[in-house]
């Protein structure tokens, strides 16, 4: 856990009691903060009044004296709506800021590499952490991704941390090492209000590079593109055009400023699709400047192992592969797995985004049959119909599942592709919830096929 000693005279409050905010109220009643906290569910109450702090209805309990609220990345403070007890800290002149401003409060030294963007963040992240702990260095690995960074180990050496927009909101001494933004498109317009809102808090990681700090940036985008223009000096990254003082992907190679082929991304068997190959260039950007050699680099790239619900083989049957892209939770994201595959069976729905299927008739040509479920069917059917594409309405991913392992086995090869291009929360608690039953119902065809 992080010792927060230097930063713990005085009171807090911490509402929004998961993961990252019983965290936070660990590492702060450990340091001798004094700490009021709340979250709707009395579980999450009573595991934090166990850690030692006095559970307080934040929206009527009197906060004199409170030197920060600690909001959970979830609760909005401005878009659509103030949560009451952010409006209730914003009018007495509390400051509202996240875990990640504690760590960096309490660690004004820490080696932080930060990485955001709308996709490939969590990929990018454990990419670097896994490059530098294949050298042996003492790496902490999380934030958006996996643990809170409140409870990282407080010895670590470097603090790769992936950040979501809400979290960057909330980290105004934002300074990091080296920081990533990998690309905007639209998502969490909710809570942003627009494409400018939502571009100019990503834009937040870059807000004071640490003495001589690393940005890293894809320019493939527009916004990302304005962005880049307003930094000093920019690590551009791009997909499209080679970068002459930068890293581009040029085929299936990593190229540095334009001369330099440093990585062939067929070495890399889990990192499959050109989005994949810009998170791999990143990660080798971030570990160069922090230090490391090309070979380190090219050997911690060659044996990464992918990551859960991206893209993720789950089976073989027959001469048909499942593949598990549970975390493609909008559309741009389930372009990169249509694009990284061909002769697809997909199962596509769940709740919808704005976005809905923009710009996914491109792909006509790989994709065979469609399986439709969820909220989204009928919005989606309607848009595959409209492009001619074939498709099937299945209610529940189980349906479509079982319709597209007929299918795509009658056929006798093919891949069967969960890439929702929604968020999950319409059948399932999360996306890694809907993968794993994704993953256990084609363990249970495999079973079936070999009895
Ligand atoms: P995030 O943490 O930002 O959501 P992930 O690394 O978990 O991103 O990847 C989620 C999905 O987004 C992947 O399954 C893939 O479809 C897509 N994706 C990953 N990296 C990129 C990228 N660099 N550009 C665009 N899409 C990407």
């Amino acid at each position: 856990m992080i010792n927060l000693s230097a930063i713990s005279a005085g009171t807090y409050a911490v509402m929004g009691l998961g993961k990252s905010g019983l965290a936070t109220v660990a590492a702060l009643c450990s340091a001798g903060a004094k700490v009021m906290a709340f979250d709707d569910i009395p579980e999450k109450c009573a595991e934090a009044r166990k850690l030692g702090a006095c559970i307080e209805k934040l929206t009527t309990t009197d906060l004199t004296g409170v030197s920060a609220l600690i909001l959970a990345p979830g609760i909005p403070h401005t878009l659509p709506v103030p949560h009451p007890v952010a409006a209730r800290a914003k009018s007495l002149g509390i400051p509202i800021i996240g875990d990640i401003e504690l760590l960096l409060r309490a660690k004004p030294e820490a080696c932080i590499v930060a990485i955001t963007g709308t996709n490939g963040k969590s990929t990018t992240t454990a990419l670097i952490a896994h490059i530098l702990e294949s050298t042996g260095r003492k790496v902490a690995v999380g934030g958006n991704l996996g643990n809170p960074v409140l409870a990282f180990p407080d010895d670590a050496e470097t603090f790769v941390i992936e950040m979501s927009s809400y979290q960057l909101e909330l980290t105004p001494s934002m300074a990091a090492e080296v920081a990533i933004l990998t690309n905007i498109t639209p998502d969490h317009l909710d809570r942003h209000g627009n494409m400018a809102g939502y571009a100019s808090v990503k834009e937040m990681v870059f807000r004071s590079p640490k003495g001589k700090g690393t940005t890293i940036i894809g320019v493939d985008d527009d916004f990302c593109r304005t962005i880049a223009s307003r930094l000093p000096a920019p690590v551009p990254l791009s997909l499209e055009t080679p970068q002459p003082s930068g890293i581009s992907v040029l085929d299936d190679g990593i190229v540095r400023d334009h001369e330099n082929a440093v990585f062939d991304m067929k070495d890399a068997p889990h990192l499959r699709g050109r989005h994949n190959a810009q998170n791999a260039a990143a990660a080798w950007a971030a570990c160069k400047a922090l230090g490391l050699s090309e070979d380190a680099i090219t050997r911690g790239l060659v044996s990464f192992p992918g990551l859960a619900h991206r893209q993720q083989e789950v089976a073989i049957i027959g001469r048909v592969t499942y593949i598990n892209d549970s975390k493609a939770t909008n559309a741009d994201a389930a372009e990169k797995a249509l694009l990284s595959f061909a002769d697809i069976y997909w199962l596509v729905g769940g709740k919808p985004k704005s976005d809905g299927l923009a710009n996914l008739a491109l792909y006509n040509n790989r994709i065979h049959h469609s399986f439709v479920f969820g909220m989204a069917e009928d919005a989606f059917a309607g848009y595959l119909s409209a492009h001619g594409m074939p498709h099937t309405r299945c209610q529940t991913m189980k349906t479509a599942l079982e319709k597209a392992h007929d299918m795509a086995q009658a056929a006798g090869h093919g891949v069967v592709l969960l890439s929702p291009a929604c968020a999950s929360f319409d059948q399932f608690n999360s996306f890694e919830h809907r993968g794993e039953v994704f993953i256990s119902l084609v363990h249970k065809l495999e079973e079936a096929g070999e009895a």
